[in-house]
């Protein structure tokens, strides 16, 4: 028999079932918390530098705003499915009611590669997406951000369009903005140095120090570069790194006994996180196979990258000397290695949680933009830090009194948060 496809949304709707079935939720609350709310799917037609016109599939879908504005990121991707979309902005409304931010979740998306379109192209992309959904999205509505091959430029034009059509200034429509256009301080950090909040909090709790531990992680883009400074800023040493290469079209692993350093791999990368060979070569890192980050005997595992990167057939070749994965992805972990987690004993940070910095501090900017103060860096990393220890303390809190597993103890608070405020404004 032909296996089936993965399929990101059944992965989410799984997820969900489960822990509805343990928090005993009613029909009508389960039937509205496992599908979108709305979803919009539209054409953008793009001319292209070369006189054509192109046509781009766009998506936005809003999965829940009982708590608050949708929020969630809008990705470029070429293989990009309305379910892809649809699994992403249900996890965006579990992580913003995780980490207790007044906002529900959405995502969007394009299928498009901007490797291959020029900034003009992209800018036109950007301009087009926001026509199709003007009316549907805004500060209070719902608010995009950046997420996989999106950044602040094409949040900006996207900002300035929305701000052209409602003739207003409107900086609060969008988050991941450039500092100095309503960008907030510390948004470029957020995520990864979310991740590694949460992974301190949890190598306090398996009394594992810094000093002696090493992390290999998928991924190259914003996330995975912020979680690699912070964990060797904090004594770690991060002894692999896998990203893909648009050149060669495959991923490699990269590999340095000495440890990979933060400025080495900015320098090495171009702003899609690829890779360059002579850098590589130049700063003595080894290159492997684009799947042998998942094999190194280290203390962490810090899936930073894409959805379905762990799963049932490569569960297995993960060393007994990893004691914590700490998702900078969304859904990079398939249930069945969580199953494997589960019987292994392995410390699971689940995605919606660990990378919940992003948004956490997007909601700050979006703060900010409103009331058109902003606040020094310091303050931000601060209030950061804080909500993401709470919001750690609080699942894991949870997982031990119930002893049920990271990710379902998450998700149970998470989804008995909405339910709640679905409850309380009369709607189911
Ligand atoms: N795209 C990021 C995420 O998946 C950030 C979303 C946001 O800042 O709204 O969490």
């Amino acid at each position: 028999m032909e296996k089936k496809p993965f399929n990101p949304f059944e992965m989410a709707q799984q997820q969900f079932d489960a822990v509805a079935e343990q928090l005993d939720l009613d029909r009508a609350t389960r039937d509205l918390l496992r599908n979108p709310m709305r979803e919009y799917h539209f054409n953008i037609p793009v001319c292209m530098d070369d006189g054509s016109h192109k046509v781009f599939r766009g998506f936005r879908v809003q999965h829940n705003d009982a708590r608050g504005p949708c929020k969630g990121g809008i990705r470029f991707h070429p293989q990009e499915t309305v379910d892809t979309v649809r699994a992403l902005a249900t996890w965006m409304t579990w992580k913003c009611a995780v980490v207790n931010i007044p906002l529900g979740g959405g995502k969007g998306g394009v299928i498009c590669d901007p490797h291959n379109l020029s900034d003009r192209e992209q800018e036109a992309l950007c301009r087009g997406w926001v026509r199709q959904v003007a009316s549907n999205v805004g500060p209070l509505q719902d608010v995009p951000a950046p997420d996989v091959m999106t950044h602040g430029q094409h949040m900006l034009w996207m900002l300035d369009e929305f701000e052209a059509i409602h003739r207003q200034r409107l900086p609060g429509f969008i988050t991941g903005k450039p500092i100095g256009m309503g960008g907030s301080l510390g948004r470029t950090e957020a995520t990864g140095y979310g991740v590694i909040y949460t992974l301190r909090e949890a190598m306090k709790e398996l009394g594992l120090d810094f000093s002696n531990a090493t992390a290999s992680v998928q991924g190259a883009g914003n996330v995975a570069q912020y979680a690699i400074d912070l964990f060797t800023r904090y004594g770690g040493k991060v002894v692999a790194v896998a990203c893909w290469d648009n050149n060669d079209k495959t991923s490699y692993t990269y590999r340095s006994a000495d440890g990979i350093k933060f400025a080495d791999l900015m320098d090495a990368i171009d702003k899609f996180g690829t890779v360059s060979q002579n850098r590589a070569k130049a700063n003595g890192w080894e290159r492997l196979d684009g799947n042998a980050w998942i094999e190194q005997p280290v203390t962490v595992l810090i899936p930073a990258a894409l959805d379905n990167m762990i799963n049932g057939e490569n569960v297995g070749k993960i060393k007994p000397s990893v004691k914590v994965i700490a998702e900078g992805a969304n859904g990079p972990t398939t249930p069945d290695a969580d199953k494997a987690f589960r019987e292994r004993g392995v410390l699971v940070i689940p995605d919606f949680l660990c990378n919940a910095g992003g948004v956490t501090c997007s909601y700050f900017e979006q703060v900010q933009s409103n009331t058109n103060y902003y606040w020094e860096k310091e303050e931000v990393l601060s209030k950061l830090d804080t909500k993401m220890t709470a919001a750690y303390r609080a699942v894991s809190e949870l997982a031990r009194r119930r002893e049920v597993y990271m990710r379902d103890a998450a998700y149970m608070i998470a989804i008995s948060r909405v339910a709640e405020a679905c409850r309380l404004r009369g709607w189911v």
